[in-house]
């Protein structure tokens, strides 16, 4: 156990916690999973997890939950999410070292991480008055027909270990005025900060009255995680993570008739036009490739550049590249902190290996990092360019590490067609200061970005909270956080009200 985490755990009164265990037993026990230091490579805690039966308990204390808290008027409901986003507010700093010293995200992003929480919080709570429902006119005389949205039931929250806070929070949340309970089975690899998060959640939701709104099932992917998804009293799954842990979620529940919510694997382009203002663009394609040391789903993977600037953006990308500062995630100044685990590295190395072979160059980069004094997972955040006829194999996939794949192009449809021509679908982003371009890339008879966020003059990453947030085709398509996202955590029903005394068909239909 690190200082940092210490201090940490003890300011949220956590050093306690049933689940975790600060002195790592030396012996294995099947029933505990070690948590490592991204940052050393060494075993930080322990936590326990659950089994078949603390799994039914807080099961069946999520489903009573659910009963009691539905019947609390919405509004009402947006004043426990105040409180609860006020506690974050106050821990903002102490959750932030927790994510650090567990997934090695530098401490200004993973602050920013902790404060996405907060503003969906703050969003939610203006929400809880605004789940609104519509009326229709009745093609009958004294009829009326309405529409209203009602809690659905515990909802089950699959989070991955790149957000390993605010993923919870945008469904939790949002599902919590919405009437729901939430049940999270967040990753074994960002462990400490979901006993935390959930910690807090639960403290509060308990002053007022409603102790199990907010629960925590940990364990296998194998044994709780397909228990977890198979479970029908959990009539919505929302899962964020890899598109072969989606496609596993979304045969299981669709096969109970569950509705899934599928925030899965992105490979982001950023197409830099000839016109393009290249310090800006230069500037969001550093933070958005190296950014999390490219462990973001909206991380830029591919640089769909025009022939004319290519090089001219390169040798910017390049210098930018070369003084980034990569070390210990908790210092100041270091911008690029620790890969997740080893396995992370092996699949960087992997890739880079993979695109020599297929004919790319490494601009940049390209080899693990040492850090003195550190042992942790590092590496250098790596620029490589495709071969002359853009065929690069490798940058189809999705490694999760910061590599950047530069292609060139000559018109923009072709550019367009290379971003889009990938299996993915989650986040784009054009730099141009040409209208008519940035509306080609945006066009609305939907031939432009297929992904669910497109951007222009910024880059594929950092999305705001108050915009629905997902992408489409194998990124899963569906959408969390704001706009319209609450839908997907009520039921809705429809509703026709008969005044008039008499009864009346629909359609004119007699059936005297
Ligand atoms: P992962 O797929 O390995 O794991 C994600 C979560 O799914 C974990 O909690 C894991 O325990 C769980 N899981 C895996 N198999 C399961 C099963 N059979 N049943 C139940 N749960 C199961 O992903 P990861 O490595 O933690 O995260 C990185 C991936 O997540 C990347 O592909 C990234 O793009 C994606 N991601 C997507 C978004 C988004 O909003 N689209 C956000 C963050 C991360």
């Amino acid at each position: 156990m690190t200082h940092a985490l210490r201090e940490a755990l003890s300011s949220l009164s956590l050093i306690d916690h049933p689940r975790l265990i600060l002195n790592i037993p030396a012996s294995q026990d099947k029933g505990l999973s070690i948590v490592s230091s991204p940052t050393t490579g060494r075993p930080i805690a322990a936590v326990r997890l659950d089994d078949e039966r603390s799994y039914e308990e807080t099961l069946g204390r999520s489903v009573a939950a659910f009963r009691k808290w539905r019947e609390v008027p919405a509004p009402i409901r947006g004043q426990v999410v105040r409180a609860i986003g006020d506690e974050f507010r106050t821990h903002k700093d102490a959750l932030g070292a927790i994510i650090t010293a567990e997934v090695g995200k530098i401490t200004s992003e993973a602050r920013g991480e902790v404060q996405e929480t907060i503003d969906i919080a703050d969003f939610a709570v203006g929400l809880s008055r605004q789940l609104y429902g519509l009326t229709m006119p009745s093609e009958r005389p004294g009829h009326a027909m309405r529409e209203q949205w009602l809690p659905l039931g515990p909802v089950g929250v699959i989070s991955a270990f790149n957000f390993p806070n605010a993923v919870w929070a945008w469904n939790a949340m949002l599902a919590a005025v919405c009437g729901d309970s939430v049940v999270w089975k967040p990753s074994l690899l960002a462990p400490i900060i979901a006993i935390a998060s959930n910690t807090l959640a639960q403290r509060v939701a308990s002053r007022f009255g409603h102790e199990d709104l907010f629960t925590l099932v940990m364990g296998s992917d194998q044994v709780i995680g397909e228990r977890f998804i198979a479970d029908k009293r959990l009539p919505l799954i929302s899962a964020t993570g890899s598109c072969r842990m989606g496609r596993r979620v979304g045969e299981v529940v669709s096969k109970r008739l569950g509705r899934s919510l599928l925030e899965l694997g992105g490979n982001n382009a950023a197409i830099v036009h000839e016109d393009a203002d290249l310090d800006l663009a230069a500037r969001a394609i550093v933070f958005a490739a190296v950014g999390t040391c490219g462990q973001r789903c909206t991380t830029t993977r591919r640089l769909i550049a025009h022939e004319s600037i290519v090089d001219q953006l390169l040798a910017k990308l390049t210098k930018a590249y070369q003084s980034v500062k990569i070390g210990d995630p908790a210092q100041d100044g270091t911008l690029v902190g620790p890969l997740v685990n080893a396995r992370a590295v092996e699949g960087f190395e992997q890739a880079i290996a993979a695109a020599k072979q297929q004919g790319g160059t490494v601009l940049v980069g390209g080899s693990r990092a040492p850090v003195t004094g550190l042992t942790g997972h590092f590496v250098q955040p790596t620029i490589i360019r495709a071969p002359a006829n853009n065929q690069l194999p490798i940058a189809r996939e999705e490694t999760f590490a910061p590599i950047l794949y530069v292609f060139t192009y000559r018109d923009i449809d072709d550019a367009i067609a290379m971003q889009n021509g990938v299996d993915q679908g989650l986040s784009s982003c054009i730099f141009t200061r040409d209208a008519g371009i940035a509306e080609r890339f945006l066009s609305p008879a939907g031939s432009g970005s297929d992904c669910g966020i497109a951007n222009v003059n910024l880059g594929t990453s950092g999305a705001e909270i108050g915009g629905a947030f997902g992408g489409e085709k194998d990124t899963g398509g569906g959408r969390e956080s704001g706009s319209d996202s609450w839908k997907a955590y009520m039921r809705r029903q429809t509703c026709t009200i008969n005044f008039s005394g008499k009864l009346e068909l629909a359609q004119g239909i007699k059936f005297e």
